[in-house]
């Protein structure tokens, strides 16, 4: 090891922190080559997790004391890959190596943006909190510009729209006939808008960009505020879309709540068709887990799943987080990743979202409205019990984490669309409405407190 290395780590080891600096640092191995620091480390999913959160701390303590930042790469080591205990014949199944990425889409697309070659249908799990996104983005590749156009696409971060829209273009790209498929973020269509506005070359511009089949722009939230760019695109999406091209969209939030968005642009985003991805229901986070641990060659058992599954935060980042975080563990201190080892390292969560039960909400909520559970549950349609069910359902979703089935059960029966719905209503007016938030928060309070978590 250099010794320029073994200096560096007090450094790294403060700035870092204890848990992380045991995480990321111990399992690295550094040496030094005519190009720089090369970083050797367990697995890919590691490589990607480091570069992303700790390259800069590390270039800076390897720079102490020199005047320009080292150049410092981080490499997968191939003989290397985290500690996997071969399974005896009989037990799970198979580990299957991840497929090889699409070549075809190198190779024969004109490509405008860039692929995650990983991200497919194949790798994405469906679940009923993405399972009507799921279906229309399946259903766009399939008919480009027919029935879905545009496609807009939103939801919070870390949810999978990326994915799925890059699981769209490969699917198009795929399979013949061959089209012209762009797939960026709004963010780089400014910037090449920027660059060729620069260079005096808008001519070639609106030629790249109005000549193709499908234009997938990533985070459109993103153009709020961004005038000039918002004009150009306005042009590009109608010449696009009165020529019958497809156009897909995707948002952190929908089309109205993007402030800042001109008015025309925001009624062409709402003139297709809008499907928003959820927070995956607890079952689906396991089987998400579980799909990731496969792809990346962890083994992991359905008893880890399900703890680390509960343990983790809501998004699929933090999921994908904690899954390296123990794969990283198990190869450094070389065991398996067991049940044992999963407990200690992912301790429970301070707030766990279990505490509050449906039923709970129910009664508070009754109890707010002065209803009795069996009103609140009935299938009256009046009004002074639609919004207080809504109320209750929305409540159920975001503090009792329940799934939309088995809320719809417990609310008389129901089918998951009609909890669904009254989730994205009370969401809606939320956001619009000041008085409906203020008693939100009342009895999101009061059922923290009743749970005995603490808010906040
Ligand atoms: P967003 O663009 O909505 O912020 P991403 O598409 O970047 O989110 O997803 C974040 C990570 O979570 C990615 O690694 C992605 O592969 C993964 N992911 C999200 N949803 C799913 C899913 N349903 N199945 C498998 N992986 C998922
Ligand atoms: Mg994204």
């Amino acid at each position: 090891m250099e010794a320029e290395w073994m200096e560096a780590l007090p450094l790294l080891r403060q700035r870092m922190g204890e848990r992380n600096f045991a995480t990321w640092i111990e399992p690295v191995r550094c040496a030094r080559d005519a190009e720089g620091w090369r970083l050797e480390v367990p697995s890919r999913f590691f490589q990607e997790w480091l570069s992303r959160h700790f390259l800069n701390t590390i270039r800076e303590a390897l720079g102490a004391g020199t005047v320009s930042a080292p150049s410092v790469r981080v490499v997968v080591h191939a003989h290397d890959s985290v500690a996997q205990p071969v399974p005896p014949a009989s037990s799970a199944a198979p580990v299957r190596p991840a497929p090889a990425p699409p070549r075809h889409v190198a190779a024969r697309a004109p490509k405008i943006g860039h692929l995650v070659a990983e991200y497919t249908f194949e790798s994405f799990v469906v679940g009923e909190a993405n399972a009507v996104a799921c279906h229309a983005a399946r259903t766009v590749a399939e008919t480009p510009g027919q029935r879905f156009n545009p496609f807009f696409l939103w939801g919070g971060v870390g949810l999978g729209k990326t994915h799925l829209i890059n699981a769209l273009a490969h699917e198009l790209l795929g399979r013949p006939p061959r089209r012209r498929v762009a797939a960026l973020a709004a963010e780089t269509f400014m910037n090449t808008l920027i660059s060729a506005l620069r260079h005096d070359q808008m001519g070639a511009f609106r030629d790249r960009f109005r000549d193709l089949d499908v234009l997938i722009l990533d985070d459109v939230q993103f153009l709020a505020g961004k005038e000039r760019t918002q004009e150009e695109f306005f042009h590009t999406f109608n010449a696009l879309h009165s020529a019958g091209r497809q156009v897909v969209l995707t948002s952190d939030k929908p089309p109205h709540e993007i402030k800042e968005l001109e008015q025309r642009l925001r009624s062409r985003f709402e003139g297709g068709l809008i499907a928003d991805i959820h927070p995956p229901t607890p079952e689906m986070r396991v089987a998400i887990l579980c799909k990731k641990a496969a792809r990346h060659g962890v083994e992991l058992s359905a008893d880890v799943a399900r703890l680390v599954a509960e343990r983790s935060g809501t998004t699929v980042r933090e999921l994908e987080g904690a899954l390296t975080r123990l794969s990283a563990m198990a190869a450094m201190r070389g065991v398996p990743l067991d049940l044992e080892l999963a407990a200690q390292v992912m301790p429970p969560l301070a707030r766990s979202r279990k505490m509050v039960s449906v039923e709970q909400v129910q009664e508070l909520v009754c109890q707010h409205f002065r209803l009795s559970v069996e009103e609140l549950s009935s299938h009256r349609r009046v009004r002074p019990l639609v919004f207080p069910r809504q109320v209750a359902m929305y409540l159920s979703r975001t503090m009792a984490d329940a799934s939309f089935l088995s809320i719809g059960e417990k609310f008389g029966g129901r089918d998951h669309s009609t909890v669904m719905y009254a989730v994205r209503m009370v969401e809606e007016k939320r956001a619009q409405d000041p008085s409906t938030g203020s008693l939100l928060r009342s009895l999101e309070t009061q059922l923290r407190q009743e749970s005995g978590a603490h808010a906040g």
